[in-house]
């Protein structure tokens, strides 16, 4: 366990280094410190610890600096007709906190599709704003989700509900590309978007999976705390 928790924080480090986003000496430091604790944390205290972080405002704070910036990298864009930024659903556009907090922040498949069914979801709001921001620029929008084709019309409905009113399409997993990894299938479609003409000035997920790839413009990774999708 303390390996694989070594190895992932190496990753997640890594990742920073390449985006310039910590100082190498302070990575290695933090990296020495967490590789060295072999012990796991205690689970219960894991889940108080982001159930605080998110109930406290700390979550919505590192959100809206996140967004903060998002919107100032987008002011240096040159909007055109075909620009277009790409949102993911779950965890972004959409906010799911209450549905895992009711699991205990585990994943429970028939809880998850009802919840999905009874379009509960909420706007994360911050990411609702850079919507809006976004679309007074003149960004034409689409959603890609990993949710699959049977969902397609709930889902469309919710993000209507929460006043995603205007984007261009929503993209759901077919059952054929059910045996790509996550970002070998957001990528794809990213491609076949600028095949079709699009322009893709932007992408705002809370995965890297969402993120990485070809064709992804401005990203913007919105944190998440609850789970993680490893590709
Ligand atoms: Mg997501």
């Amino acid at each position: 366990m303390g390996r694989k928790v070594g190895a992932s924080a190496f990753i997640f480090l890594w990742k920073l280094i390449m985006k310039r986003k910590l100082p190498l000496s302070l990575i290695i430091l933090i990296y020495l410190i967490i590789g060295c604790n072999d012990k796991p944390m205690n689970l219960s205290t894991a889940r108080k610890q982001v159930k605080d972080y998110y109930e406290s405002g700390k979550y919505d704070e590192e959100l809206n600096l996140i967004i903060k910036k998002a919107k100032e990298e987008f002011e240096n864009v040159d909007f055109k007709e075909n620009s277009v930024v790409i949102f993911d659903v779950d965890e972004t556009a959409l906010n799911n906190y209450e549905l895992a907090k009711s699991t205990g922040f585990g994943y429970v498949y028939k809880i998850n599709k009802e919840w999905n069914a009874e379009m509960k979801s909420p706007a994360l709001a911050p990411v609702k704003e850079l919507y809006d921001f976004l679309q007074n620029k003149g960004a034409r929008i689409i959603f890609l989700t990993g949710r699959n084709f049977p969902e397609y019309e709930v889902t469309y409905k919710n993000l209507i509900k929460v006043g995603y009113t205007n984007f261009d399409t929503l993209i759901t997993q077919r059952e054929q590309e059910y045996r790509l990894s996550s970002q070998e299938y957001k990528s794809s479609k990213r491609a076949e978007l600028v095949k079709n003409g699009y322009d893709i000035i932007g992408t705002i997920g809370d995965q890297w999976s969402d993120l990485e790839g070809q064709f992804h413009g401005i990203q913007v990774k919105i944190p998440n705390y609850l789970y993680l999708i490893e590709n």
